[in-house]
């Protein structure tokens, strides 16, 4: 039987997969590779939608359903503009993403697709062995992984899952001012954990309405489709809606040191590679940079897994320990590190800070900002760990 080797193989066509591997159907250096796709899903509905915010002019953000200039913030006391010139915040829909990336990916000849799943992974000498559960067995030279192993520990990590449920709703009439979208309502009861809601007016008749949960307690559906009325009845007590679309799903945030490999030629990438921000769950914009490095670091002969090391460098998971170990251990609410943070500081800093790209003096700003004994506390639990 013929022996099947790929110089590249791609496990799992989700965000990450797809990004990586729409990026090697559009550039020339991959015409000449083979490459594999390994994917059991169809990707043919809108299982999820992705918010970031981003400065650079980049082929993604025509993707998205709606850019914002301007966002608002909610705490008990007031309404914030936040100004983040020289950023814009996007939403791009799942199918959206899906139907832009499959049909060029397809189109590639130096793509192959499989519709099963990787049973099991080998490490060989020259290759990376994978036995497929359609029976096949594939080889590859250098293997991206998107698996998240559900087997991790998180025990010794500041661990809490952010879920969330949405409802994407249509207006009858005019309603929305989609000129600005509300990035966190943090004006609602809190019930001992931390949780917002945010507002994404797709238009002024549409708009995504989600709540997102910091906590390790679970809310059903059914729960969670009672917060969301509630919150519409008094927040927008004249809107009268249908549900077009509904997300349900949570999102694991922790400062556990994901591996980066499991052995040479292989790499994880995507959210098994820690790219879900521990401090905030925002993970595509990370994903993008990711994949956009990869592909440099590939061209250039070098090792491609310093894109990890790029976006997972201690500093920042010291950091984002730490943010969640004051809230995790109460020193401080969430409402209250949220709504200090994004009153007190220009939100163009904040998501400098938030997207790894600060100054020293504009962290020592976003300390100031903050009660300094709750974080040292936590900040030295989590140094010591
Ligand atoms: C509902 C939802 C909303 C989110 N919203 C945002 C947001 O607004 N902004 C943001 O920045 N982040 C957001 N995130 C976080 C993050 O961006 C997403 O989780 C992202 O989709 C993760 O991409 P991924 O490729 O790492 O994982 P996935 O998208 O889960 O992809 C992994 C893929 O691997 C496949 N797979 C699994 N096992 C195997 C196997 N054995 N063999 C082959 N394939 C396999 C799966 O079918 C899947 O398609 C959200 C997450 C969720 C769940």
């Amino acid at each position: 039987m013929e022996k099947k080797v790929f110089d590249y193989i791609i496990i799992g066509a989700g965000c990450a997969g797809l990004s990586l591997a729409y990026r090697m159907s559009k550039n020339k250096f991959f015409e000449s590779k083979s490459i594999l796709l390994i994917e059991p899903d169809e990707k043919n509905k809108n299982d999820r939608t992705w918010s970031y915010w981003s400065k650079e002019e980049k082929f993604y953000n025509e993707w998205a359903i709606k850019t914002w200039n301007e966002l608002l913030f909610k705490s008990p006391k007031k309404e914030t503009v936040l100004e983040i010139k020289p950023y814009k915040f996007r939403t791009i829909r799942g199918i959206d993403f899906y139907n832009s990336t499959l049909p060029q990916i397809s189109s590639a000849s130096q793509i192959t697709q499989l519709k099963t799943k990787v049973a099991e992974l080998n490490h060989g000498e020259n290759f990376v062995t994978l036995s497929l559960e359609n029976g096949e067995t594939v080889h590859g030279a250098y293997v991206f992984d998107s698996r998240l192993d559900s087997n991790y520990n998180f025990e010794d990590s500041n661990f809490v899952w952010q879920h969330f449920k949405g409802w994407v709703v249509e207006s009858e009439e005019d309603y929305f001012d989609d000129s600005k979208a509300m990035f966190m309502d943090f004006s609602i009861d809190q019930s001992k954990d931390t949780r917002f809601f945010y507002v994404l007016p797709y238009s002024k008749k549409r708009a995504l309405i989600q709540i997102a949960i910091f906590s390790n307690e679970i809310v059903s559906s059914k729960d969670y489709d009672v917060l969301i009325k509630n919150y519409i009845d008094q927040d927008h007590p004249t809107l009268k809606y249908s549900i077009l679309e509904e997300e349900y799903d949570k999102i694991p945030m922790t400062d556990f040191a994901f591996p980066i490999s499991e052995g040479s030629g292989h790499m994880f990438i995507g959210s098994a590679s820690g790219m879900v921000k521990a401090s905030s769950g925002f993970a595509f914009k990370r994903m993008q940079d990711q994949s956009d490095d990869i592909i440099q670091f590939l061209i250039s002969g070098k090792d491609p897994t310093r894109a990890t090391q790029k976006i997972a460098r201690k500093k920042y998971r010291i950091l984002d320990g730490t943010f969640l170990n004051v809230i995790l251990t109460n020193r401080l609410t969430g409402q209250e590190v949220f709504t200090k943070l994004l009153e007190r500081n220009k939100a163009k800093n904040i998501f400098d800070f938030l997207s790894q790209k600060s100054s020293l003096i504009q962290e020592i700003k976003i300390m100031l900002s903050l009660p300094t004994l709750p974080f040292l506390k936590s900040f030295i639990k989590v140094l010591t760990k």
